[in-house]
């Protein structure tokens, strides 16, 4: 049996080693390094993907999100809504940036920013609403996109875990996952979905002055050279990381289902488990299995993991503190309980390998050792 990984990378480069090699040689041979031909080429076949009216490629996903906070104007005090369970980069550009983050509690079942507590949190200073598509399924977009109108708010959405996944609205319409709020974000961090060999971002939106604006920000607020009309950054995708994402691109959905389909074989394994709960699904999203997250609601989720470590299982916590608990995050305004959904799912979330190369003697491998060790 292959060596089980979180993420296998290596095999993944295998299958398609042509591709990529002759894709990052184009480059070298062009000497483009920095805003070459792939990059453009890339960008177009991202939007044609994503069906984003603009593509803005960028250094990484956390530059993503904040470029995208940069354009739309906020003031220092300014309050920006994000889930409290959640990588620290949703929270950490909110604070970069002198905003304000107001942190929201999550929906037990997806595990994802919860509607009711973004209603309650939305006070006069409210600016922007940043869901985050946790773990690769999209969070309830229908009811955040209402409820951003109804208060005139921005939403920006972390796409990063989360490109490809599509969610349906009641009038039949379906969106991309990073493509329904005003701007989205992604992120190429090599094991994301759609990953390269360094780091890479990207920025979605279908409104042609954000477009405009950020793609300014991302070239140190420049539009003519060396003009400067706004204060940016230096965040750029190189040439090489978009050839090697130019190549993977066309297998996104093949990745997606497979991933999709290691999750299926999970689910079935565990489902009649009675100390596991497998991921709950968000209504009229798909999801593709960035993680697949398991909840230990009845065994010792660290025993578990130490056990299946013996057996050459990795598994990860993601994530093990709330960001109101973080450290650097802790704040007067909140308090241990304040959201006790994100606490109880940091002590209990277990996430299993989850990649495009796993087989089903590895998943029989990985589910018999779960199961025997929780039982
Ligand atoms: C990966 C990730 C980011 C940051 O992306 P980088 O490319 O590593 O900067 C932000 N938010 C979420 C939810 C992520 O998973």
């Amino acid at each position: 049996m292959r060596k089980i990984q979180m993420v296998d990378l290596q095999a993944q480069y295998q299958r398609i080693k042509h591709d990529i090699d002759a894709g990052i040689q184009e480059v070298i041979d062009s000497a483009a390094f920095v805003k070459g031909a792939k990059v453009t080429e890339f960008q177009e076949h991202l939007e044609a993907y994503t069906g984003a009216k603009h593509v803005i490629n960028v250094g990484n996903g956390t530059d993503a999100l904040q470029i995208a906070l940069m354009a739309l104007g906020l003031k220092p005090g300014d309050e920006v809504i994000t889930p409290t369970f959640t990588f620290i980069a949703t929270a950490e550009v909110v604070a970069l940036l002198g905003l304000t983050p107001v942190v929201v509690d999550v929906d037990w079942e997806t595990m994802n920013m919860d509607v009711e507590s973004v209603r309650r949190a939305i006070t006069p200073r409210t600016r922007a609403i940043v869901p985050v598509h946790l773990f690769g399924q999209c969070a309830d977009m229908e009811a955040l996109m209402a409820l951003a109108q109804e208060h005139r708010l921005y939403v920006i959405e972390d796409a990063c875990q989360a490109i490809g996944a599509k969610f349906t609205f009641s009038n039949g319409e379906t969106k991309q996952a990073g493509t329904i709020g005003h701007i989205g974000c992604t992120s190429f961090f090599p094991s994301k979905n759609l990953g390269c060999y360094g780091d890479g971002g990207a920025i979605f939106t279908n409104d042609d002055d954000l477009a405009a604006k950020m793609r300014a920000i991302a070239n140190h607020g420049m539009v003519v050279r060396y003009h400067h009309d706004m204060i940016g950054v230096n965040s750029r995708l190189d040439s090489i990381q978009a050839a090697v994402l130019d190549a993977k691109l066309p297998h996104l959905d093949e990745y997606i289902a497979a991933r999709q389909k290691a999750a299926a074989y999970y689910d079935h394994a565990f489902k009649d488990c009675p100390v596991l709960l497998i991921p709950g699904r968000q209504a009229h999203s798909t999801h593709v299995f960035h993680q697949y997250t398991l909840r230990v609601t009845g065994a010792n989720r660290d025993a578990l993991r130490e056990g299946l470590a013996e057996k050459g299982i990795p598994a990860m916590i993601y994530y093990p503190v709330p960001l109101h608990q973080q450290k650097a995050y802790l704040d007067p305004r909140y308090k241990d309980g304040d959201f006790p959904i994100a606490e109880r799912l940091a002590s209990c979330v277990l996430s299993l390998p989850m990649h495009t190369e796993l087989d089903e003697e590895q998943l029989s491998y990985i589910t018999s050792n779960v199961l025997r060790l929780v039982n």
